[in-house]
């Protein structure tokens, strides 16, 4: 890096976002909570004339309070906390994977549903929900991370810039968990211009409380995923619980309901069109500054990728699932993991030709280029960012087929999954703890064995194997560049997927790792004892362990170059844009973000118009005796006979379903509490629409709508349909 450069990267932006965001239009933006405050009196004077009553700090007041604090990350998904005595309410699609693991082809809760009506029916939730993290308080540590004084700022090749930004992170992880009861994070914000630590209290304990059957909870299945009009009831209630000290405790029969300082009131009206809301949660990843070839890459080569793999995948632990009901319910969570992120791939090609994203992309870059031909008195790095970082993604490319399909091996849940994190985990530990990559550090140790239990009841090994077979087939035609060496002396070169399934059908009936001890026993071992191991799932892991270290040597090479590119590239476009008076706001990022919006219909196309709410009548006219719509006879009894208690809304005549909201939300935002301007939840998000997938690379006024599932419609089947009505009462103490 020449010293210019150097002190360019310093001095990425002077107005970066949390310290002057200007309103962004409508309803756009995933706002930090510590950048609502600076939102500006406009803004919040318009909030506040649509409905809103709540002020910026009565959502956070940035020393551990405010209703934000309510609002909790669930592991990928979001949740919060509805009462007094720690209920959490997050979306069914969110629980699925727990009511999976708690549920046997005898006592099939996610087929008939989960309803405990005293406390000590509660179970165990395991899997991602089984963790749940509630945020205190944001610390800038920017400077910290790559201040001028930073190992960032004084790093000689990318790989050490990548590796100075890990190290500050963990040391700074470090310090801060130090104080019991913490689990930290350090996020990049704005891909590593600006990095905030997350000071978090993690609850181990958490438990199922109240679950509908899956004809409810996933009714519609991929068939009306991602789409509008939407009737399916995708919610569901766990517990927290804690010590009976009042601490965040693993599990055990003596802990207590965790009394939170924040909880969210249940509103006990409902909403109305053109109502004000406010959607809090953990959205995952948006994508809105790429350049011009990331988004030819995302459209032409990633996501048609993605779905034709999956599709493939679906296929293959469908059919196995159909052999057999304990099968069905093992591959029950991977499938549909796999068929939400196949019809998302699907609806991001779509969207992405739709929305002309590309031909965007490719005009900003232009008038980025003549902007900084202009204006010499902005840094000379930003000036070299764009065509610096096309460089580096140009260079990542390379390869990626190979490496896409790498990667899904070591994804998928089987024998040889559990042997590579084995290994992994072992190599790791031969390094101080601090030196260790992220995720296998002595703090991960809990969630390690965690995942290794779970596996016990998830794992259909046939299923996982045939899987394997067509990964491993599908690399090997990929590499014919690069090979893999372990798949090719393990398989033969070029094997056919029949020889690699043989082949793994022997491993299997040779393997240990069926065996909870033995893969328990696996996450503790030192590199020697596996090295020894006669395990032919162990002796595969050792064999590819080299070419997926190699993969990963190669990524943070790359992310050390974006790190350093890719602020520099966003400062540029910030100042493109400023000089138009249009602001910039940081990627999702799975952090806590806020979106306003209303209750809203819209056009998907010519002479079609979609209003914005569904209800048990939609439901009735969907409903077909057949997956996917083949709602439970206790509801559809229920519904026929108008059973609608209190829950009717008199605009609909019925109980309301779902409700349209303009949003900017994407994955991670399921389960956010919808709320009302007092702050109470009248809804759970839990999708988008099809015009909205693509939403992710850029919001619209038009298209951007997001589908929440209306809490009256779960409060009805509390009542009417279970007979929960103690869990009722505690939703709603008022009624
Ligand atoms: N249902 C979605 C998901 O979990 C949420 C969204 O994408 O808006 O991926």
């Amino acid at each position: 890096m020449t010293p210019r450069l150097r002190s360019a990267l310093l001095l990425l932006s002077a107005a970066a976002f949390l310290a002057l965001p200007s309103p962004a239009p409508a309803d756009e933006g995933q706002w930090p909570p510590e950048a609502l405050a600076k939102l500006g009196t406009a803004r919040w004077g318009e909030l506040s004339s649509r409905g809103l009553s709540l002020t910026a700090q009565d959502l956070w007041d940035g020393s551990g309070g405010g209703l934000l604090t309510a609002v909790i990350d669930v592991g990928g998904c979001t949740g919060a906390f509805v009462s007094e005595e720690g209920l959490l309410l997050t979306n069914h699609h969110c629980a699925f994977g727990a009511i999976q693991l708690a549920s046997t082809p005898e006592k099939n809760y996610l087929r008939d549903g989960f309803v405990s009506k005293t406390r000590a029916e509660e179970v165990e939730a395991r899997g991602g929900v089984g963790r749940v993290r509630l945020l205190s308080r944001l610390v800038d540590v920017t400077d910290r991370v790559r201040g001028p004084k930073s190992a960032f700022a004084k790093a000689t090749s990318d790989t050490a810039r990548y590796e100075a930004v890990e190290r500050a992170k963990k040391e700074i992880v470090a310090e801060c968990e130090k104080a019991p009861d913490r689990r930290c994070a350090v996020a990049a914000f704005e891909d590593g211009r600006t990095f905030q630590l997350m000071e978090q209290v993690e609850f181990r304990d958490v438990r199922l409380v109240y679950a509908p059957p899956r004809g409810v909870g996933d009714f519609g299945g991929e068939e009306d995923n991602f789409r509008w009009p939407r009737h399916a009831g995708d919610f569901s209630v766990l517990r927290v619980y804690v010590s009976p000290e009042g601490k965040p405790a693993a599990y055990a029969k003596e802990n207590v309901p965790y009394r939170p300082k924040r909880w969210l009131k249940v509103a006990s009206k409902g909403i109305a069109e053109g109502d004000v809301v406010m959607i809090a949660g953990f959205p995952g990843r948006t994508q809105r500054y790429l350049t011009p070839s990331a988004v030819a890459n995302q459209e032409k080569w990633f996501y048609p990728l993605r779905s034709k793999t999956l599709s493939d995948l679906i296929a293959i632990l469908a059919a196995e699932g159909k052999k057999d009901p304990d099968t069905a319910l093992r591959v029950s969570s991977a499938i549909k993991g796999y068929g939400n992120g196949e019809t998302n791939s699907r609806g991001q090609i779509e969207g992405l030709a739709r929305n002309g994203v590309a031909a965007r992309a490719e005009g900003e870059a232009k008038e980025l280029a003549a902007f900084l031909a202009g204006r010499k008195d902005l840094p000379a790095a930003w000036a070299a960012a764009p065509a610096e970082l096309e460089k580096v993604l140009a260079a990542d490319r390379t390869g990626q087929e190979r490496r896409f399909y790498l990667e899904e091996v070591e994804r998928v849940s089987s024998y040889l999954g559990s042997a590579l994190s084995a290994v992994r985990r072992a190599e790791e530990r031969k390094k101080p703890d601090l030196e260790r990559e992220a995720g296998y550090q002595e703090r991960d140790l809990d969630r390690a064995r965690q995942r290794e239990k779970d596996l016990t009841r998830s794992l259909a090994p046939v299923a996982a194997r045939r899987a394997l077979a067509y990964l491993v087939a599908k690399t090997q035609a990929a590499a014919a560049e690069k090979p893999v060496r372990a798949f090719d002396e393990t398989f033969g070169k070029s094997a056919t997927v029949e020889a690699i399934e043989a082949k793994l059908a022997e491993m299997d009936a040779a393997t240990a790792l069926g065996d909870e001890k033995t893969r328990l026993s696996n996450v503790d071992a030192q590199p020697a004892a596996l090295a020894a191991s006669k395990d032919p799932y162990v002796k595969l892991a050792l064999a590819l362990h080299p070419d997926l270290a190699a993969l990963r040597a190669a990524r943070k090479e790359t992310n050390g170059a974006l790190l350093v590119w890719r602020p520099l590239y966003l400062s540029a476009l910030e100042a493109l844009r400023a000089s138009k008076g249009k602001a910039i706001y940081p990627d999702a990022n799975s952090t806590l973000r806020v979106s306003f919006a209303t209750v809203k219909g819209y056009s998907p196309r010519e002479a079609v118009t979609f209003t914005p709410r569904t209800s048990l009548r939609g439901v009735l006219e969907k409903e077909r005796a057949a997956e996917p719509f083949a709602a439970p006879k206790k509801v559809l009894d229920a519904a026929r006979a108008a059973d609608f208690g209190t829950w009717a809304d008199p605009t609909l005549g019925s109980v309301p379903v779902g409700f349209l909201t303009d949003g900017d939300t994407t994955g991670g935002n399921s389960g956010s509490p919808t709320m009302n301007g007092r702050g109470e939840v009248v809804g759970l998000n839990f999708d988008r629409v099809w015009e909205n997938v693509a939403g992710d690379f850029g919001w619209s006024p038009e298209r951007s709508r997001n589908v929440n599932v209306d809490l009256r419609y779960a409060l009805w089947m509390m009542e009417r349909v279970d007979g929960a009505s103690a869990l009722v009462k505690e939703l709603l103490p008022s009624k």
